[in-house]
């Protein structure tokens, strides 16, 4: 180890892209490293979203390390249990337990250039010399709460959906559910049977497509593991199937249309009521919002004892009220309201070369060079930053992308001792440029509002193209794009 640091590296956040980049560190034999993790256990999003229902809508086969397939899966889309456990087998696995740092939320780090290291300060009052901040912090976990007026003023429970309350008994009450994104049309189905009554504020229908979700028998499961290949094939053919969907959402939008006719046709077929029907159809190019799978969501909405209403428009003490006057009576609210995707990092104070703050650095929208690096943030690193996210493939493929291209500068750092690397202002500036350019012919640019955009409307979260462009970018670390400091 360095005498001038603490550890060499130091990554932020133990979820899925934290304990990748960790382990993607061990497997290149990177050993001086720790993981700061806020919670007491290692699993991000898995760890703390314990709705009813919480699963992923990306098949385990792609949501999945691809160095460490599992053959033990049990359905074809994991529950929120079953990948926690696989990440919390994953750290173990792969002995990351001495470098995890539980309880240790970032508070402040701040960029020395005389010593090139970064100084980190925990919540806790902690402090942590290093040489590279790695920041994998995740994009969906600051809950949007709604400025719907008279919120406080709400007399029963309330909870956003990714703050669960599992103490409160929900059967035989009056459950109000705001919102109809990803996060809702699994709530509902899991609650609609036990609750007395159940009502939805929708403000805008999604685009649902039948999960065909099912078990994995123990056939399939002997298959992947005991053909040599037979889990890489499978996660081959899923993740090109996956692909080809970036060519109608970021080259050629029309062509979506076709898909919209098969969304419908599903929709007729489950929803024979046509004034719900028309309720739940949407007015909006498919994929600008992202698109929802769900096997029992409509069903559910149909039940005798659910009401699919509009936008809530006022919160009182006894419920929820809408643009017609009527007063809904509920007992729990429960905000699927989605989160605060464009403001990554503002709760935290990232300081770099001459005391510049991130947060001033993005006045005008996040911004990264291949939402990995940042001009005047030396050594700093980010897993899943800007631009990087995805509205039709496993951001595990993203993810691994930034691994590998991370571990290279780091080879590099190494390699030619250079102390600090930092990405030259100009190639972000026109990297930048360029991906908004891409971005203008996107579905995401298409017209509708979404958590894509921030409050300029700027798409400051998704890469417009295709994975294996992003793939090709980070392959190799690319130093005569970035100032060695
Ligand atoms: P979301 O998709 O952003 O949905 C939020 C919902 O709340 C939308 O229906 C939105 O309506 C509504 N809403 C937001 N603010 C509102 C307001 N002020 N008044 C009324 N309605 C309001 O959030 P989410 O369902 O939590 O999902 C977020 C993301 O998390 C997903 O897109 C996905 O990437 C991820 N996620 C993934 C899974 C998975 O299976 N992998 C599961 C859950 C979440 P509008 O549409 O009109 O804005």
């Amino acid at each position: 180890m360095n005498a001038a640091v603490d550890t060499e590296v130091c990554i932020v956040g133990a979820g899925f892209g934290g304990l990748g980049i960790a382990i993607t560190l061990k497997r290149a034999r990177f050993d001086d490293f720790v993981v700061l993790e806020r919670g007491n256990a290692v699993g991000g999003t898995w760890r703390d979203n314990v709705y009813p229902g919480c699963a992923c809508d990306i098949p385990t086969t792609l949501y999945s390390y691809s160095f460490e397939p599992n053959p033990h899966w049990t359905r074809l889309y994991p529950r929120r249990e079953e990948l926690w456990d696989y990440l919390a087998d994953c750290a173990r696995r792969y002995g990351l337990e001495p470098h995890l740092r539980f309880g240790r939320a970032l508070d402040d780090a701040v960029w020395d250039d005389t010593t090139a290291t970064w100084h980190v300060r925990t919540a806790d009052g902690a402090t942590l010399r290093c040489r590279v901040l790695i920041l994998a912090t995740g994009a969906l976990n600051r809950p949007k709460r709604p400025p719907i007026p008279g919120r406080d003023t709400f007399a029963g429970t309330a909870f956003h959906s990714s703050e669960w309350d599992a103490s409160v008994d929900l059967r035989g009450k009056q459950v109000a559910v705001i919102g109809t994104g990803a996060s809702a049309v699994q709530i509902v189905p899991e609650i609609a049977a036990e609750v007395a009554r159940l009502t939805i504020f929708q403000r805008t229908p999604p685009w649902i497509f039948p999960r065909f979700d099912r078990p994995i028998g123990a056939r399939e499961r002997a298959l992947r593991r005991f053909i040599p290949g037979y889990a890489r094939l499978t996660r081959a053919l899923l993740y090109w199937s996956l692909e080809v969907r970036a060519y109608g959402f970021t080259v050629k939008p029309d062509l979506l249309q076709r898909r919209e006719a098969l969304a419908l046709r599903y929709l007729s077929r489950k929803v024979a009521d046509p004034a719900l029907r028309r309720a739940l159809t949407p007015h909006y190019r498919m994929g600008c919002k992202r698109v929802l799978l769900s096997d029992d969501y409509y069903d559910a909405v149909q039940r005798p004892n659910v009401t699919l209403t509009t936008e809530a428009t006022a919160i009182e003490p006894d419920g929820v009220r809408t643009a017609d006057g009527t007063l809904h009576p509920a007992d729990v609210i429960v905000y699927a309201t989605g989160f605060e995707a464009t403001k990554q990092l503002s709760g935290v104070r990232i300081t770099g070369r001459d005391g510049m703050a991130l947060a001033d650095a993005w006045r005008d929208g996040m911004a990264a060079y291949l939402g990995t690096s940042v001009a005047g943030f030396p050594n700093l690193f980010m897993i899943v930053g800007p631009n990087t996210g995805l509205g039709h493939n496993s951001m595990v493929v993203m993810m691994e992308a930034q691994y590998a291209y991370v571990v290279d500068a780091l080879r590099r750092m190494r390699r030619t001792k250079v102390r600090a690397l930092d990405v030259r202002p100009d190639v972000q500036r026109t990297f930048n440029d360029e991906l908004q350019r891409k971005m203008r012919g996107t579905v995401w640019a298409s017209g509708c509002s979404s958590w894509y955009q921030d409050e300029r409307g700027k798409n400051t979260t998704l890469w417009p193209g295709f994975t294996f462009a992003f793939r090709r970018l980070t392959r190799r670390f690319r130093p005569d794009r970035y100032h060695a400091v």
